[in-house]
């Protein structure tokens, strides 16, 4: 997924896009609210910072709503209660107060993200993979994974093809601060290729992590 993050403080946008690129999250930032329109095709979700030199982020967040139902999270300083309210009145899908961490921006985002993605099963040869039933399918038949198994296999099906580093499967499936070192994730990976009865679906990419290969 890719995210526009509309702000105009360095010292913010930097770690926002790097903590967010950490976390398998596309970013791009803009510096002024009228740079926000031309920017959003192509973006999957806005972090809109609603103190921007230029314009007024309550603007910026009603000209996104002519044209977009994208998700949209607003940034405010603390304080600012009646910008969150108007904000979400006028259409914000949620909103962080100012200082906020970027572990917990990257949680939201992948909440909204989740919530608002329609989630048809994805189907990789003879594997039907259905996030909302929380079920995955081999040739028909339904097969048990457990919780950690199907987060695992989730994440990897999102972008079949991409490599997945270690660091963050563990952050995504475990936990954001697990210093990944054991063995757990392949662990994780060997079960859930022996419960597939496919060995090939989820490859290893030695050193860095694990992808799917597409049957082709
Ligand atoms: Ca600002």
């Amino acid at each position: 997924m890719h995210v526009l993050v509309v702000e105009d403080d360095p010292a913010i946008s930097g770690p926002l896009v790097t903590g967010l690129e950490r976390n398998g999250i596309e970013a791009t930032c803009v510096q002024f609210g009228s740079m926000v329109i031309d920017s959003l095709p192509g973006k999957d979700l806005v972090i809109l910072d609603l103190g921007l030199p230029d314009e007024d982020g309550l603007d910026v967040l009603r000209a996104i709503r002519k044209i977009s139902d994208v998700p949209v999270i607003v940034a405010t300083a603390r304080g600012d209660e009646m910008d969150r309210i108007i904000g979400l009145e006028i259409g914000a899908d949620d909103y962080v107060v100012k200082p906020f961490s970027v572990r917990e921006l990257s949680a939201r985002v992948r909440a909204i993200s989740r919530r608002r993605v329609v989630e048809a099963p994805i189907s990789i040869g003879s594997i039907v993979f259905d996030r909302n039933r929380r079920s995955v399918e081999v040739s028909g038949k339904s097969i048990d994974l457990t919780a950690k198994e199907f987060d695992l296999l989730g994440v990897l099906l999102e972008e079949p093809g991409r490599v997945v580093p270690r660091q963050e499967l563990y952050a995504r499936v475990w936990d954001p601060v697990w210093v990944g070192t054991g063995k757990t994730l392949d662990v994780h990976v060997a079960s859930v290729r022996k419960k597939l009865g496919d060995a090939n679906l989820i490859e290893t990419v030695r050193g860095v992590g694990y992808r799917i290969v597409q049957a082709t």
